[in-house]
């Protein structure tokens, strides 16, 4: 996690007598708590490691460590923004993500665990299966890719096992794009972005094109959560009235962006496995197949077109 500024830099007499680290962490996950924050002991905890930059390990070996007064007031100033059910990862401008971190800010979704199946299973194919490749090299493309935590860790590690790779992520938001561009030069990684509707501004073709689409029914977004109905962007979400039209359009307009034999593959709603494989099979896509996550849920759709 990025910490902030001073972290455990002591300026003697700053310290404010009986406030511990300890006695700050209670009051934190208390007061979370009470404001119904879900999972407030572990908001509480991460918002005292990005103040005071301490780590677990230290934390329980020094329990009673004071805290300076600016970390104090930073701390409240966190866990109020917190109060106020603004996410975690807005508050501390980051998360994690296949094990690299990720900018984030309002104007591109949060990446969420659940998207890790995605990426494992591009890799995956990457890996085991053939794809088709353009001058030696392995082409992806990843649609809507908001913060680019797609794009950018299958690249990474596509890096990693020796790959030869290259990489275009396509968003309508010019500002999500800004994010990926700065996500792309803080992990190192050289990719193509690209603003427009879909494929309006796509040229070219490619083994693997990669997509988690917005997905919920526009009369679902009103009972998600606040953190993600009133933080997440709206367009990030909504999938119109049945929540397949992305798919839909993908699925049609992919056709003729993939090298023979390449590969699409979706994240999906736990409840649009068929759906989304029903629209592949009649598009003329083959070997489809559904992946589920962790939970036990259907996760992913992939398949191929020739
Ligand atoms: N590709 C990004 C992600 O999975 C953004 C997806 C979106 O905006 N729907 O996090």
């Amino acid at each position: 996690m990025q910490k902030c500024g001073r972290q455990d830099k002591q300026v003697p007499g700053d310290e404010i007598k009986d406030e511990t680290l300890k006695s700050a962490y209670s009051a934190g996950m208390e007061r979370l708590r009470q404001s119904g924050v879900p999972e407030a002991d572990l908001d509480a905890w991460y918002l005292l490691e990005y103040v005071t930059g301490i780590s677990r390990s230290s934390y329980y070996m020094e329990p009673d460590r004071k805290m300076s007064v600016w970390q104090r007031a930073r701390y409240e100033e966190c866990l109020s923004r917190r109060e106020q059910r603004i996410p975690l990862q807005h508050i501390t401008g980051e998360q994690e993500f296949m094990g690299l971190t990720f900018l984030v800010d309002e104007n591109v979704l949060i990446p969420r665990q659940d998207t890790e199946i995605l990426v494992e299973q591009a890799l995956e194919i990457l890996k085991t299966e053939t794809l088709p490749q353009c001058d030696g090299k392995t082409l992806f493309l990843d649609m809507c890719t908001g913060s680019g935590c797609i794009l950018l860790s299958v690249l990474h590690y596509a890096g990693r096992m020796g790959k030869r790779v290259e990489g275009t992520g396509s968003d309508l938001s010019e500002k999500a794009l800004d994010i990926a561009k700065q996500n792309a030069g803080a992990l190192g990684i050289r990719a193509e972005f690209i603003c427009g509707d879909l494929f309006a501004n796509i040229r070219g073709k490619y083994s693997m094109i990669l997509s988690n689409p917005p997905y919920i029914r526009s009369s679902d977004i009103d009972a998600l959560q606040e953190e993600v109905r009133l933080h997440d962007p709206r367009e990030a979400l909504d999938g119109k009235e049945d929540g397949l039209y992305f798919y839909r359009r993908i699925t049609d307009e992919a056709r003729e962006y993939l090298l023979p034999g390449g590969c699409l593959i979706f994240e999906i709603g736990y409840d649009q496995a068929e759906d989304v494989s029903a629209l592949m099979n009649s598009a003329g896509y083959t070997e489809i197949r559904v992946k589920k996550d962790l939970a036990g849920l259907d996760r992913v759709v992939c398949g191929r077109y020739s």
